[in-house]
């Protein structure tokens, strides 16, 4: 078999950076069909409204912190070498208030706020604040340099990479995500299907998976500099509401968030969340407005996007369905560009070995 075809379903950052890993191997014809693509803005395609940042929650040992941990090498490479790419390094902050530690939530949030996370030695300048540096109602603060990526120009940068490389971008809309097998480019079956669909997974045939839900993220978008990250551990506005100030590379804007609403599926922003997410960046980050209030923010535009949670967490693994491979890279709820390298060369490893033992048959 010298030509082995792949179908990738899911023009997300799962499926482009799943297509750029896998158009290493010059024998994988890849084609990425997608019902929505780079550039496009949609409630059923969270890739354009991340932040997105670097900062990993996944516990120590797990799965998670080890995809997590392999795609920061991937990051750093961008932000150091690649200015085209929309990714770059940012100082980050991370506040753990009095009152939420032992809340509810806390333990969601334990390693990033960790003054010892699994991390502390993979990303540059990590530091524990000094307890005398701290306001009264801060138990402890962290920070460090990470990343900050501009979506609107890295989704688009995998694309340019990926056609470089050789691989086919068409549109397409699956019932079933074995009908994927035969919209190859080529026009012959695909022997491998990887399924990119994010939120999707939850209703696509075949897949059909119920654990998966929205974790509804709503976001400010300003033109205001607060010149560096922060994020807090918690607000006084209810458990689905959160706190986070990134500025996206590449005059990308500062993402004002939010909330983690679960089992929301509202595309529409809430003029009065959006209001209240305002009010806690300013007060997390004065130096947004110095001094101005809300009235002192340039608003470039409101935004709702829903992460593509999963219980037990991303599914990184290959099933037969119908008599077909597929590959699943899916349900990585927040964290989708902080685990994308490292979920897949997962994805790689399990295309080899599906493809390698064809070869042999
Ligand atoms: P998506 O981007 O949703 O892409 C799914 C793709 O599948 C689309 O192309 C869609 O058209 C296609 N598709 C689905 N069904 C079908 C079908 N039936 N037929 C054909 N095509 C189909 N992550 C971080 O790492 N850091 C952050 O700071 C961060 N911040 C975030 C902030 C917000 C407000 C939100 C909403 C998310 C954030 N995330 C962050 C999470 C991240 O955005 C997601 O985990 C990631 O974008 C999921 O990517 P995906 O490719 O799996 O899914």
């Amino acid at each position: 078999m010298a030509e082995k075809r792949i179908v990738i379903v899911g023009a997300g950052v799962a499926g482009l950076t799943t297509a750029l890993l896998l158009s290493k191997n010059p024998s994988y014809k890849i084609t990425v069909a997608a019902k929505h693509m780079p550039g496009d803005y949609d409630i059923e395609y969270a890739s354009p409204w991340a932040g997105a940042n670097y900062m990993p929650i996944s516990a120590r040992g797990s799965p998670a912190a080890a995809w997590d941990r392999n795609t920061w090498p991937a990051l750093e490479h961008l932000a150091r070498n690649h200015p085209e790419a929309g990714v770059h390094f940012q100082p980050g902050h991370v506040l753990s208030r009095k009152k939420d530690v032992g809340s509810v939530t806390a333990p969601w949030f334990a390693e990033l706020l960790s003054t010892s996370p699994w991390w502390k030695d993979l990303v540059p300048d990590f530091r524990v604040i000094p307890k005398a540096e701290l306001d009264d109602d801060i138990d402890s603060a962290t920070s460090f340099t990470s990343v900050c990526i501009n979506p609107a120009i890295y989704l688009p940068y995998l694309v340019s990479e990926c056609s470089k490389a050789g691989v086919s971008f068409k549109r397409a809309i699956f019932n079933h995500i074995c009908d994927a097998v035969t919209a190859h480019h080529s026009g012959q079956k695909a022997h491998v299907v990887i399924n990119c669909t994010g939120l999707s997974a939850a209703k696509i045939g075949g897949v059909e998976d119920g654990t998966v839900i929205p974790a509804r993220g709503q976001i400010v978008l300003v033109r205001n500099d607060p010149g560096a990250m922060y994020t807090i551990s918690g607000c006084d506005d209810g458990e689905d509401e959160v706190v986070y100030v990134m500025t996206r590379a590449t005059g990308g804007g500062t993402i004002l968030g939010g909330s983690y609403q679960k089992g929301n599926w509202e595309s529409q922003p809430d003029p009065n969340l959006a209001v209240r997410i305002m009010r806690r960046a300013i007060k997390l980050c004065p130096r947004l407005t110095s001094g101005a209030g809300v009235e002192g923010l340039d608003i470039i535009r409101h935004g709702v996007g829903l992460r593509p949670l999963r219980a037990a967490g991303a599914r990184v693994e290959k099933e037969k369905i119908n008599g077909n491979w597929v590959i699943h890279n899916y349900g990585h709820g927040g964290y989708g560009y902080q685990s994308s390298y490292g979920c897949s060369q997962e994805v790689v490893k399990l295309a080899d070995n599906i493809l390698d033992e064809k070869a042999r048959l």
